[in-house]
């Protein structure tokens, strides 16, 4: 696949958009793209990326995901979701249809939004997300959470039916129980929700004092979440019908706890990996020797061969995460060793390092005679490979461009 654009360049909004913005930018790309309207041979594709881009930032969760993650966040913890065979009009489901709804007067899909005026629709409670922040070490052994939330309820008062009263409903004198208005301005038949009744078709005369006839009040909960060991930031889990409570008695929607991992002091997380830098004194990577290296399961002293070079990495291998996946193989720890130049030297100090110095770039043999300075100038270049190597490519960098 080619290169995938970033989903807010995509529609043309900033990281902080709205719903609303992402809802307005999607529906006048969409106009502007699709297919049917648009004859240019690039209008297809483009539509597809238009749509494949609104399916993550509509939906909480994914956006959630996305933000933290980017494209590959979307694609593991969604299960093949964004960039996976997107099916730009079957898909897309409901939402998608609504918005061409009121593009085309309920063209798209062949859905009908004509409603019978025998009583409100139920509709499903929408999902919640609540990002739930981790440290490392929680992450990584699982963990059980109590967390509060305000979630809007079936209507204790009313028990959801907006009103005390079943005979107060009656059909709505706007729309006639239909719940659409319909305009026409000669080329587009626009259709849209009913405002007066909200597109139920139906007004109460007499409607719930507690909940105003909408049938649900905001209440607080307390919900257990309890988190498997291994996820990542942006993986998720989801608590069916733990969201906001249905309409009419419809069902509860979901609610989707998105893991956030914190900052680690010492480890770097990718994937089921963990890496973590190593400062070794200057002595002790020349001399070799043992360090100590934290791992998650404790300290592990790890041996330092004489020699050993800044950068260089040791693997230490299943000592990184446990994905919650069956099957899968635990992780890597990844230790990089950092030399580390010593500071704040005495005179004495300092003078050896003059010594070491004149030793090791052969100084020291000059005095001796031209026999030992060869000699010594040789063994420079033994025990300095980086800055032999260094010193070389740099003579051949000037070399070939022609500078002194
Ligand atoms: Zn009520
Ligand atoms: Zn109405």
């Amino acid at each position: 696949m080619a290169t995938k654009r970033d989903y807010y360049e995509v529609l043309g909004v900033d990281r902080k958009a709205s719903d609303d913005d992402i809802k307005r930018a999607f529906k006048r790309l969409a106009i502007k793209y699709h297919p049917d309207r648009n004859k240019d041979p690039d209008a297809g594709e483009k539509f597809q990326e238009i749509n494949e881009a609104y399916q993550v930032l509509s939906d909480p969760a994914k956006r959630q995901a996305y933000d933290a993650g980017g494209f590959e966040a979307v694609d593991s913890s969604f299960g093949g979701g964004a960039g996976q065979g997107f099916d730009p009009f079957g898909g897309a489901g409901a939402d998608f249809a609504d918005i061409f709804d009121t593009i085309f007067g309920g063209a798209a899909g062949g859905r009908s939004r004509q409603r019978r005026s025998s009583g409100p629709v139920p509709q499903r409670g929408r999902d919640m997300r609540v990002v739930i922040d981790l440290t490392l070490e929680e992450a990584v052994k699982g963990i059980t959470k109590d967390i509060k939330l305000n979630v809007l309820s079936t209507c204790p008062e009313c028990h959801g039916e907006g009103t005390k009263d079943p005979k107060s409903r009656k059909e709505c004198p706007y729309c006639h129980g239909s719940g659409v208005l319909v305009q026409s301005n000669g080329i587009f038949r626009v259709q849209r929700t009913c405002s007066h009744c909200n597109g139920e078709g139906t007004v109460l005369t007499k409607p719930c004092k507690r909940c105003n006839g909408s049938g649900r009040v905001l209440q607080q909960r307390t919900v257990k979440i309890n988190i498997p060991g291994g996820l990542d930031t942006g993986q998720y889990v989801t608590l069916a019908g733990e969201g906001e409570s249905g309409i009419h008695g419809g069902p509860s929607g979901d609610l989707i706890a998105v893991v956030r991992i914190k900052e680690h002091k010492l480890f770097k997380r990718d994937g089921d990996n963990l890496y973590c830098e190593v400062p070794i004194s200057f002595t002790t990577a020349a001399l070799g020797g043992k360090v100590t290296v934290p791992t998650l399961d404790g300290k592990i002293a790890l041996t330092i061969e004489p020699g050993t070079q800044t950068g260089t990495t040791f693997r230490l291998a299943n000592k990184g995460i446990q994905p919650p996946i069956a099957g899968r193989r635990k992780g890597h720890l990844f230790c990089t060793v950092v030399v580390e130049t010593p500071v704040n030297l005495t005179d004495y100090q300092k003078d050896l390092l003059k010594k070491l110095d004149e030793s090791l770039s052969g100084e020291e043999g000059k005095d001796d005679g031209k026999g030992n300075a060869a000699q010594s100038k040789s063994k420079s270049s033994d025990s300095q490979p980086s800055i032999k190597k260094f010193i070389d490519n740099m003579a051949e960098f000037f070399k070939n461009s022609g500078q002194k």
